[in-house]
Parts: structure tokens; sequence; C-alpha cells
């Protein structure tokens, strides 16, 4: 069955709110609803049957396995001379430097299975720190094996150094990744980061994939435990395969097959607020698309300045299987662009991603606290999750008036749904606004069942870490607190 094209929309469009049908008309495209349902007509994400523990003993048993391979290549023997130990140091942390470099990649393949039990936030904090063990892991690996090397032989670093790169096939082109994995490294640092774009930084982030690439051959022509040993060099070869197999099907395969199938394309522009946009996409077959309230895709939209550049966004209305709805604020140069982006533009969508739904839910009562921009996901949980009148509260806090978005609708959503919506609005410190309006004091004299609530936030950075430190301070259970980062 075909989903409604943006003409066949425009029969079902019911009133907009706030600034909708201005802004519609200067985008010359239709207006469009955002009516709150009873039921949801479209089918969930898949859920697999997995659990963290599941991956930590994955990623348990291969560890154990890589340190038993070692030990079955009589590698035991080395610890018997120093020379042997240092060695046997740099060995050791070779195996398991690639092998956490594996594990990063699965981390960033985007895999359904993670997401859902861990979200693409703490895939992506996990995926930082593992990458920097693994860089320090080879770096140990390069000075050990060579220092161990050198003892051995009665030979100095420098000159060890200088043997084994001319000596042995493929070491040169491994010693070539190291360089470009500590380069990756070093501008994955914070403060590197801070002083380039967000695309600069990614474009280098690339090169680890040379680095990887490179070092490949040396591990399999050089490394002690794959060289003579078939069955170790089978599993090791395996260990690649299903990683880049992960890579090719998530991050290419998957996208390809839904942007194919669902066609999106922007059907509307609404002007929500000062630099904020709400845009509908509309396409085929959206009511057979899986997706929750809360999540969030990657959007490229093809244009000649967008189509090589995936910038993540929540939907911002709960689904409905006739349009997705993303609203999106003027915060660097790309979401400028987006606020002028044109009808019919077709966008390429990965996704949906995240775990902030109403799927992880363990209390009848939900509050919602949303900070500017980060009220999309909860504007679209706030329509979306199954509650009794009384049950649902909003906490919505904004520095001004004018960065309030969906007022009309929230409203209008509160008194449909009988929730509850307590505007926090003015600028810290200000006569009308206490210097930390969301402090866990405050929010127990506004929400006083807030302990009998799931508790989902969505804000600027410096709010949500006030926010989940006052709700730990309250002691509120870890299962019962939810939150999405707008910045990975
Ligand atoms: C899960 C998630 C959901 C989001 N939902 C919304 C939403 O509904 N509405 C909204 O207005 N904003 C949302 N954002 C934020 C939005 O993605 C960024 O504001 C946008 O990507 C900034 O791009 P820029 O080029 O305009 O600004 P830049 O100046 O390039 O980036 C500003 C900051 O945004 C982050 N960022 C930029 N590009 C990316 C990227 N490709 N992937 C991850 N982070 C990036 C970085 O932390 C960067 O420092 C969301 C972010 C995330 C992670």
């Amino acid at each position: 069955m075909n989903g409604p094209s943006p003409a066949r929309n425009a029969n079902i469009t019911a009133a907009s709110a706030g600034a909708a049908p201005v802004a519609a008309k200067a985008s010359g495209g239709v207006a469009y609803s955002t009516p709150v349902r009873k039921a949801r007509r479209v089918p969930v994400p898949r859920v697999w049957p997995l659990k963290d523990y599941d991956v930590y003993a994955l990623l348990g048993g291969n560890a154990f396995i890589i340190l038993a391979m070692w030990i079955r290549h009589g590698n035991l023997h080395e610890l018997e001379t120093p020379a042997g130990i240092v060695t046997a140091i740099g060995e050791l942390a070779a195996l398991y430097g690639t092998y956490l470099v594996l594990i990063q990649l699965v981390l960033m393949s985007r895999s359904p299975w993670l997401d859902q039990i861990f979200g693409q936030d703490r895939l992506v904090a996990a995926h930082r720190w593992v990458g920097f063990s693994a860089i320090w892991l080879l770096f140990a690996h390069f000075v050990f094996t060579t220092v161990g090397y050198g003892m051995a032989d009665g030979s100095g670093p420098i000159s060890e150094t200088f043997n084994l790169l001319t000596t042995y096939p493929y070491v040169m082109w491994s010693g070539v990744g190291l360089i470009l994995f500590v380069v990756v490294g070093i501008t994955s640092m914070r403060a590197a980061r801070r002083m380039a774009s967000y695309e600069t930084w990614y474009a280098i982030h690339l090169y680890a994939y040379l680095a990887i690439a490179l070092s490949f051959m040396h591990q399999l022509v050089v490394g002690l435990d794959f060289a003579s040993d078939p069955m170790a060099r089978f599993y090791w070869i395996g260990l690649y395969a299903l990683t880049i197999g992960l890579l090719l099907v998530f991050r290419f395969g998957q996208p390809m097959a839904i942007s194919w199938r669902h066609r999106l394309r922007v059907a509307n522009v609404v002007k929500e607020g000062q630099d904020v946009v709400s845009i509908y996409l509309t396409g085929r077959e959206l009511d057979q698309l899986p997706v929750r309230a809360g999540q969030w895709f990657r959007l490229r939209f093809m244009t000649s300045h967008g189509w090589w550049r995936g910038h993540p966004f929540s939907i911002s209305a709960a689904p409905n299987g006739r349009y997705l709805r993303f609203t999106i604020k003027n915060l660097g140069d790309y979401t400028k662009l987006l606020q002028e982006v044109r009808v019919g533009t077709s966008v390429f969508v990965e996704g949906p991603y995240g775990v902030f739904t109403g799927a992880n839910r363990t209390k009848a009562r939900v509050l919602l606290v949303a900070g500017g921009i980060g009220i999309t996901p909860l504007r679209a949980l706030l329509e979306e999750l199954p509650a009794a009148r009384g049950n649902l509260t909003l906490v919505y806090r904004a520095s001004h008036e004018n960065e309030v978005v969906f007022r009309n609708e929230l409203d209008e959503l509160a008194s449909l749904r009988g929730a509850t919506v307590h505007y926090l609005v003015g600028r810290r410190g200000s006569r009308e606004m206490p210097s930390d309006p969301l402090d866990p004091r405050a929010l127990r004299r506004l929400v006083p069942d807030v302990f009998d609530r799931d508790i989902y936030v969505c804000g600027p950075a410096g709010m949500m870490e006030r926010v989940l430190a006052g709700l730990h301070w309250l002691r509120i259970a870890e299962s019962q607190i939810h939150y999405e980062r707008f910045n990975f």
C-alpha cells in the first residue's frame, strides 16, 4: 500500500499549530496538522532478545579465546627471560589493541541490537574510551616489542626499530597505520575537537579505517599467533569479517533499503519560532516504517551542500503513518541551511535510533523534563506515551519566551490528555527565575510524586547534567531515569 503523497496529505490537514499557516504559505507547501491520536498506526521497531550481559559475555568470551590462543602457541615460555617478558607484553598489547579496534567499529556499526540495549550516546561514549585504550595498547605494542626484540638481539631501540621496519614485510605499513591512529586519537581529544568543526574532525576520523587496513596484513604475516596456525588465522579473519559485515549491513545496507523503500522528501517547512523550523517529510508506506516517539534519525538532505553530511534529529511528533516531523533549531552552519530547505528535496535517512522511548518505562506516571530545543522528542512522547489522565507532567525550561516552541500544541495536548505542563521561562538568576530552577528540591516541589515516576530528560548539556545529578541526589532508581543527549 502506498503512503500519502504531499498532495493527498493536504486533504487530511487540520488546524496547524502556532505559526504554521504563515510559514506554510511562505514555503509554498501544504499546512500539516499535528493531531493527537489515540492509537499507534505504525509498527514498533523489532526488539532483539539480547541484554547488556549477553554483550559483555560475548566480549569477555572473545578476550578469553585470544588469551587461550596466545598460550596455545607456547608463549608462556617467553616469561622465563626478561627480554621474553617484555616481548610478551608487546604481543598481548597487539592482540588486545587490535581486538579493541574491532570492538570500536562494532560500537559504531549502528547495529539495532546494540542501539536497543545501550542507545547511541552511550555507544559513542564507549567508542571514545575504547578508542583511546586501543591506541595506547597499539603504541605499547610498538614500544615493548621493539625493546623486547632489541634486548634479545643485544641492539638498542632505535637500531631495532630500523631493523624491524626494513626486515619484516608489512611492518612499515603498520607503522604508518599507528601514526594515523595517533593522529586520530589526538584530534579526538576534547581540546582539539573544540578547535575544529564536526565535519573536519569526522573527515580526519575516517583515516582510522585506512590505519586498520594498513596494519591488517602485518598481523597475519608477521604475527607469531597467526603466521603458522591456520585455525587462529581463520578465527582472526572471522572477527574482521564479522565487524566489516556489521558495518556494511547497518551503515550502508539498512539506510539504503529504508531510504529506497520510503522515498522521503520534504513536504512542508513551517516556522515555529525564532531560528526554529519544523520540516515535514512524507514518502511511501510510512505506515509501515517502524519507529517510536522519542527516537531519532540521521538525515541527509539531498542538496549540493547537504548530501555528504548526515545530522541527527529527533521526531517531534508521534509517528502517524503519514509523515515524519523534525523540528530543527539553527545552531550552526548546517542547521542554518535547513531553515531554508526547499519543499520537494529528497532526504536520505538512517535510523530510527535511540532508547529514549516508552519501551523502557517502569511506572504508570511519567515526568518529562525539557530544556530549549530538547523539547522535540518530549513533545512526541507527550503525544504517544499511554497514560491515564493526570499521570503525565511536562516541565519545560527556556531562557526566554521566544525560545518556547510548540506552546499551542503543548497546551492542546495537555488538555486532550489530561497532562500538566509547567513552563519555567526566564533567565536564571533574574527576578522571576531562581539560579537553578531545576534543582532537586525545586523539582520535588513542582512534582511531589517525582519518586514514583519515570523521568525523561532532554536539553542542553549543562541543564541535563544538573537535572541528572539532582535525580541521583533524590535517589531515584536508575531504571526510572531516561535521557537523550543532543551532542555526541
Ligand atoms: C540524538 C540527537 C537528536 C537530536 N535532535 C535534534 C532535534 O530534534 N532538533 C535540533 O534542532 N537538534 C537536534 N540535535 C542536534 C543537532 O544534531 C545539531 O544541532 C546539529 O547536528 C548541528 O549541526 P550544525 O552543522 O548546524 O552545527 P555545528 O556547529 O557543526 O555543530 C554543533 C554541535 O552539534 C553536534 N553535531 C554536529 N554535527 C553532528 C553530527 N553529524 N552528528 C552528531 N552530532 C553532531 C556537535 O556536538 C557539534 O559540536 C540532535 C542531536 C542528537 C545527537
